[in-house]
């Protein structure tokens, strides 16, 4: 155990956010590490209490939510060990469930905070940002690449289409268990929306790439603007390859088809955050010119995704930034029907939001807004919205109704499920709980199989699939090396 009284010694210290003033002027990460010393000390916090719901993992709420680590991470354990400095013993313990801390440790909102013990009266254990220490540790040391060798290699060849973080860890588990593995991925750049959707202040896309990187050299195959169905038949895939895994995400952005939709200057979240990134991954100095200067832009949403675009748009010199959100705003406390451990509804201010209120966006976020109509300019350009408060039963308010001025609306309204062009593809029309389908070749995975989730889900669908897929081949392993 860390040190027994390490909770009451130590206050809570997150990874601190760089000053707003400096960092709405780039794109480098948001929060700088601790140093080792105060990093122990975080660690030290940790209670090892008898029940550790902060690695539970227990469903709730119909079986969408998770009350702690939706991984089974041995928390208590790693924290123990960077206590002590043991940290290529932390590395060997995380990377047993989870292959890719240097993501999560960037980007998990982190139920597993929320649900410990120490959060019941405290601030819980900064999880996270350990995690994040142990991955870093690692990564400088050098200690990854030995642990995704196989111990032997099987001959068998496997497909994955899909590089997101699910695609990515199935890879990387059937590197382990000896498997030969090709990915196949649409776009021109690797890593699903760890890449081309989280901006690259939360997740700089350096770390994406060095994990691609680390796996071209233990032998995966990537291969870039393939898309499966188009530029590669389901055929070719199913003759060539002993199993393929859809790994294809949920990346369908739900729409609001409201009169003057077809404006120009209205653009989905996803495609706004993307195209920002790939213009960041072609400049020097992780900064861009200010495009959006003099621009007044409104998002639509009020979930991460639409914060991800208020920090962008500041950063890229919009003049205003207005965001709405048709729900009621959360309380500022728990209600009582949301107790611990379960993740709180409770009202939160994202980095994008603080960035915004910084640039001078008053009341920048407003709740109980529904949009009716986009309104354009004699070019068909979107020049305002029109907009009305709603009631409880989100039906607009008589007489609130209001036009606001807009050069550019982002939809940020999350996603409508998987795409099922490619499951249709490979004929796919049941998928089980261990991943399996109805085509015996053919395995679903991550945001493909379970709807809009998060990163630390995709890494345990891709490395469980992987394993499903092994067992699935004992009969054809045929120890080659
Ligand atoms: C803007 C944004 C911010 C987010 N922020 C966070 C966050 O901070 N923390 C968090 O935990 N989660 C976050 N998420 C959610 C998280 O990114 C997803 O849950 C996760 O990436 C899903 O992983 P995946 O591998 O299943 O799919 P994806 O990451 O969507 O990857 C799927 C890949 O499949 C490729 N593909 C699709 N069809 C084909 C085809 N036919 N042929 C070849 N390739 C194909 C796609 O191009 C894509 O690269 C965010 C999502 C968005 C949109
Ligand atoms: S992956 Fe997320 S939930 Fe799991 S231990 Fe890490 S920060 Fe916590």
């Amino acid at each position: 155990m860390a040190d027994p009284n390490g909770f009451l010694t130590y206050e809570r210290k997150d990874n601190p956010y760089r000053e707003i003033a400096e960092r709405v002027r780039d794109f480098a990460e948001l929060q700088l590490p601790l140093s080792n010393e105060e990093r122990k000390k975080q660690a030290a916090r940790c209670m090892h209490c008898d029940v550790p719901f902060c690695h539970s993992g227990v469903f709730y709420g119909g079986k969408r939510a998770v009350s702690g680590c939706p991984n089974d991470n041995h928390i208590p354990e790693w924290n123990d060990l960077i206590y002590r400095g043991a940290m290529k013993k932390a590395y060997e313990r995380m990377s047993l469930t989870n292959p890719f801390p240097e993501f999560t440790g960037r980007v998990c909102p982190a139920p597993c905070e929320k649900a410990c013990a120490e959060a019941l009266n405290g601030s819980g254990v900064t999880i996270k940002d350990n995690e994040r220490h142990i991955a870093d540790t690692a990564n400088e040391a050098g200690w990854v690449l030995e642990m995704g060798k196989p111990s032997q290699k099987t001959g068998i060849k496997i497909a994955i289409v899909g590089s997101g973080p699910a695609g990515l860890a199935a890879a990387w588990r059937l590197t382990q268990l000896g498997h030969s593995v090709t990915i196949y991925e649409k776009s021109d750049r690797f890593g699903g929306l760890l890449m081309y959707g989280i901006p690259n202040m939360k997740l700089d896309k350096a770390i994406v790439q060095q994990r691609i990187d680390l796996m071209h050299q233990l032998g995966v195959t990537f291969i870039a603007n393939a898309e499966v169905g188009k530029t590669i038949s389901y055929d070719e895939l199913q003759k060539t390859y002993a199993r393929v895994i859809i790994a294809t995400g949920a990346g369908g952005p739900r729409d609001l088809k409201v009169v003057g939709r077809q404006s120009s200057g209205i653009e989905f979240a996803v495609d706004f955050l993307t195209q920002t990134t790939k213009r960041l991954l072609v400049s020097a100095d992780k900064s861009l010119e200010p495009s959006l200067s003099g621009k007044k832009v409104i998002v639509i949403g009020g979930g991460d995704t639409g914060n991800d675009c208020i920090g962008t748009a500041v950063r890229l010199g919009a003049a205003s930034v207005k965001q709405f959100e048709i729900t009621p705003a959360l309380p500022l406390s728990r209600n009582a029907n949301n107790p611990w451990p379960e993740w709180p509804m409770i009202l939160k201010e994202g980095y994008g939001q603080a960035e915004g209120q910084f640039a001078g966006n008053n009341d920048l976020t407003e709740y109980t807004i529904a949009t009716q109509a986009f309104v354009s300019d004699d070019k068909g350009a979107v020049k305002g919205i029109k907009v009305a408060q709603v009631g409880s039963d989100f039906k607009p308010i008589a007489g609130t109704e209001q036009v606001i001025a807009a050069d550019l609306i982002l939809l940020a309204m999350g996603f409508v499920g998987t795409d099922t062009a490619v499951l249709d593809g490979f004929d796919v029309t049941e998928i089980d709980n261990d991943y399996a389908t109805n085509n015996p070749h053919v395995f679903v995975c991550g945001d493909a199989r379970r709807g809009p989730s998060l990163v630390i889900w995709a890494i345990r669908e891709g490395r469980k699939a992987a394993e499903f897929v092994d067992k699935s081949l004992e009969a054809l392993i045929k120890i080659s090396v």
